[in-house]
C-alpha cells in the first residue's frame, strides 16, 4: 500500500522545504521504506528547461531525458533513488495537457474547469507511475497564501478525502523568526500560515519549524495549541553547519516517529551511520584545495547546485575540504589575458569549465583553459567546458586558429557544432536551428563506449557508460585528426562513433573535458569517479600548506 506525505511551506520561500523532503525520504529508507520524491512546482512555465538558471537556479536533468527542479537533485543526492520524467509537474504542463485534451475534444463538450478539471490532471499526475513504493513524498512548490498554488493545495485536499488518515499525511514548512530585541522566537507567523492552510481545507499533521535558536517546551505546546496538532508533532529543524547533519538532526526531533506514528506503523529507528559518517568527513578534513569555477552565472551558486555539491562529494572521499572560487570568466577578458589569469588562477590546485550556454564570457573560459593546459593545473572541463577546451586545442593548430562553435554564429572552422540528426538505439533524433528552444536538446542519459587505455575508462573502472546530457552542439567528429595533432585525444565516444563524449590530454597531469554532466550522479555516499579523481589530483598540487 502506497501512502502519501505532502510537504507545503509557509511564512516565506527558500526554507529549504527540498532539502527537508529529501531527509525525511533517506530516514524513511533506512527505516526499511521503498520511497519515491516527486515535486509540483505552480509557476506557468511548462518546465524549468528555459528559465534562467540566475532566477530559478540549476535544471536537473533526469535519466529519461525530463529538465525538472533542482529539488530533485537533493532528492537523488539523499535517497539515491533515480528520479523520473513523472516526479515533477508545473501549472504550465498541468494546463498545456488539460488544454490539448479539450482541442481534442476529449471532454466531450463539459466546460472546463479548474475544479474538476486541472486538479483532476493534478490528481492523476500525482497518482501515476508509482511501482511497489511505500511512500511517495510530494513537495508543493511556493509558499502557502501564493495565488498559484490554490489548484495543487485543492488537489492534495481532495486526495486526503479520497484516501483517508491511514495513507496520506500532511507536513507544513515554517519558520520562527528570532526578534533579538525581545530575545524570542516568534511563533505568530507559523499560527497564520496554518490558518491559510487550514482555509483552503487542509489539516497539518507535522509542523517543521525552521529556526537558529533552541524552542523552549512551553512554545512548542503554544504552537500546537494554536495550530491544532499535538506539541509531539512540532518538529524543531534547527539550523545545521552541513546539509549531511539534517537527516540525523530531523530524527532526533522525532520527524520520522511521528509520521511513522501518523500511520500506525511500527519499525526499528533508522541507523544513521552512514550520515554521522559522512558529516564526521565533513567537519574533520585532513587538508583543503582550491577549486575555481570558471563561468558565468557564478552570482548565484544554486545555478551550479550539483556542481558544488559534486566537488564537496569527492572532498569527503578525499578526506579533504574543496574551497570554491567562482570566478566570472569575463574578468579574464582583458588586453593580456595570460596576466589576468595568473593573477586570478595562481592559488588554484584545480580549474573547472562547468556547462554554460552563448558567447558572453567563452573567450575568458577558453583563457583559462590555456593556463590550465600550459601550467599544468588539473582541468575539468563539463558539457560547454569540454566544447571550449576544444576550441582552445583547435586554436594552437595554424589552420584551424579561428576554429569556434557555431553557437556563436557562422565560422569557416565549426570543430563545435549542430548535429542535425542523431541516433540512440534504435531511434533516430532530428533537431534543427529553426526549433523552439526547448525540446531540441540532447536530454537525458546516453551511452559513451571509451577507449580501454584511456584515463577516463581507467577512473571509471570499465569502458561503458551512461551519463546524462543536456546540450544542442556537439565537437565535430571531422576535426580528430587536428584535436590529435593538438594533443586532445577523443576518448569516449557514442556506441555509433559520431559524437565525441571524453576528451583527455596525455601530456597534463590531469586534463579531462565531458559532453555530459556527471555532476547529476554524484552522491555523498558514492561520490562520482570523476569528480574523486578531480579533486585527488588537486589535493596532489599541495599548494596549501
Ligand atoms: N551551449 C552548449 C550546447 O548547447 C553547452 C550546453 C551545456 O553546457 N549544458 O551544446
Amino acid at each position: 500500500m502506497t501512502r502519501f506525505i505532502f510537504i507545503t511551506g509557509g511564512v516565506v520561500s527558500s526554507l529549504g522545504k527540498g532539502l527537508a523532503s529529501a531527509a525525511l525520504g533517506s530516514l524513511l529508507q533506512l527505516r526499511g521504506y521503498k520511497v519515491r520524491l516527486r515535486k509540483l512546482d505552480p509557476y506557468l512555465n511548462v518546465d524549468p528547461g528555459t528559465m534562467s538558471p540566475t532566477q530559478h537556479g540549476e535544471v536537473f536533468v533526469t535519466d529519461d531525458g525530463a529538465e525538472t527542479d533542482l529539488d530533485l537533485g537533493h532528492y537523488e543526492r539523499f535517497t539515491g533513488v533515480h528520479a523520473r520524467k513523472s516526479d515533477n509537474v508545473t501549472t504550465g504542463r498541468i494546463y498545456s495537457d488539460v488544454l490539448a485534451k479539450e482541442r481534442r475534444g476529449d471532454y466531450l463538450g463539459a466546460t472546463i474547469q479548474v475544479i474538476p478539471h486541472v486538479t483532476d490532471a493534478i490528481k492523476d499526475f500525482i497518482m501515476s507511475d508509482i511501482d511497489d513504493e511505500d511512500f511517495i513524498l510530494c513537495e508543493i512548490g511556493g509558499t502557502v497564501g501564493d495565488i498559484e498554488s490554490l489548484p495543487f493545495l485543492e488537489a492534495i485536499r481532495q486526495v486526503g478525502n479520497d484516501l483517508g488518515r491511514e495513507r496520506t499525511c500532511f507536513m507544513h514548512v515554517t519558520l520562527l523568526p528570532f526578534i533579538a530585541a525581545a530575545g524570542e522566537l516568534k511563533t505568530k507567523p507559523t499560527q497564520h500560515s496554518v490558518k491559510e492552510l487550514q482555509s483552503v481545507g487542509i489539516q497539518p499533521n507535522i509542523l517543521l519549524c525552521r529556526t537558529e535558536q533552541f524552542l523552549p517546551d512551553e512554545q512548542r505546546a503554544k504552537i500546537g495549541l494554536f495550530c491544532n496538532v499535538s506539541a509531539a508533532d512540532v518538529i524543531l529543524a534547527q539550523d545545521v553547519d552541513n546539509i549531511y547533519k539534517v537527516p540525523a538532526a530531523y530524527h532526533e526531533q522525532g520527524l520520522d516517529t511521528q509520521i511513522c506514528k501518523h500511520f500506525g506503523l511500527e519499525t526499528s529507528p533508522p541507523d544513521l551511520g552512514m550520515w554521522e559518517q559522512i558529516a564526521e568527513r565533513v567537519s574533520r578534513p585532513e587538508s583543503e584545495v582550491n577549486v575555481a569555477i570558471v563561468g558565468k552565472y557564478t552570482s548565484l551558486q544554486d545555478s551550479y547546485k550539483s556542481l558544488g555539491e559534486a566537488l564537496d562529494h569527492g572532498g569527503i572521499s578525499n578526506r579533504v575540504k574543496v574551497n570554491i572560487t567562482w570566478l566570472d570568466s569575463e574578468l579574464l577578458e582583458t588586453d593580456d589575458p595570460e596576466e589576468a589569469c595568473r593573477q586570478h588562477l595562481s592559488q588554484m590546485d584545480a580549474i573547472l569549465v562547468p556547462g554554460g550556454f552563448g558567447q558572453r564570457g567563452s573567450e575568458g573560459k577558453i583563457s583559462a583553459i590555456t593556463y590550465a593546459r600550459t601550467q599544468k593545473v588539473p582541468y575539468l572541463g563539463i558539457c560547454f567546458g569540454m566544447q571550449m577546451a576544444v576550441l582552445e586545442a583547435a586554436r594552437t593548430i595554424e589552420q584551424t586558429a579561428t576554429a569556434s562553435s557555431t553557437e556563436f554564429g557562422e565560422t569557416d572552422h565549426p570543430v563545435v557544432g549542430l548535429m542535425t540528426e542523431w541516433v540512440s538505439g534504435n531511434k533516430t533524433s532530428k533537431r534543427s536551428a529553426e526549433d523552439d528552444l526547448g525540446g531540441t536538446m540532447r536530454l537525458g542519459a546516453y551511452p559513451c563506449v571509451m577507449a580501454e587505455d584511456s584515463r577516463a575508462a581507467a577512473l571509471y573502472g570499465t569502458t561503458q557508460i551512461e551519463e546524462r546530457h543536456r546540450h544542442r552542439y556537439e565537437v565535430n567528429i571531422g576535426y580528430r585528426d587536428t584535436l590529435e595533432a593538438a594533443g586532445l585525444r577523443i576518448s569516449g565516444l557514442s556506441p555509433d562513433g559520431e559524437l565525441p563524449e571524453i576528451v583527455e590530454r596525455e601530456d597534463h597531469p590531469w586534463f579531462i573535458g565531458v559532453q555530459f554532466h556527471p555532476e547529476l550522479k554524484s552522491k555523498p555516499f558514492d561520490a562520482h569517479p570523476l569528480f574523486v579523481s578531480f579533486v585527488e589530483a588537486a589535493k596532489k598540487q599541495n599548494r596549501i600548506v
